[in-house]
């Protein structure tokens, strides 16, 4: 928060108060004043100046949240990619198990039964 100071229009004593603010009173002479922001240089630079920090801020903030986005998406997808490789791979050696097992199964069977053939 920036502060200024300014004269009282009225009575002259100083007045300090938050730039944005668009009400200030005066504690010596008690009296209701409205900011010029328009008018006074130095009021619409800090003004300016303060509007641009809140962008800064803003774009600041902005950029970290997309850095953690891409972060996140980084490991969202490696974590999927490996789910899917893992169960890729266990399917497959699912398959190449479940083939062994017949092959060797109607192997036994040709023994058992004359070297005929049965249909997997
Ligand atoms: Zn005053």
């Amino acid at each position: 928060m920036k502060f200024v100071e300014k004269k009282c229009p009225n009575c002259g004593a100083n007045i300090k108060f938050k730039v944005g603010e668009r009400d200030v009173h005066c504690e010596k002479c008690r009296r209701d004043f409205a900011v010029e922001y328009d008018t006074d240089p130095e009021l619409s630079d800090a003004a300016a100046e303060i509007r641009a920090e809140s962008i800064r801020l803003a774009s600041d903030m902005l950029s970290h949240a997309n850095r953690n986005m891409k972060l996140f998406r980084i490991i969202f997808f490696t974590i999927f990619g490996i789910c899917i490789v893992s169960f890729l791979v266990i399917f497959v050696m699912g398959m190449i198990n479940a083939a062994q097992i017949r092959k060797e199964y109607n192997e036994q069977w040709q023994k058992a039964n004359n070297n005929s053939y049965i249909t997997p």
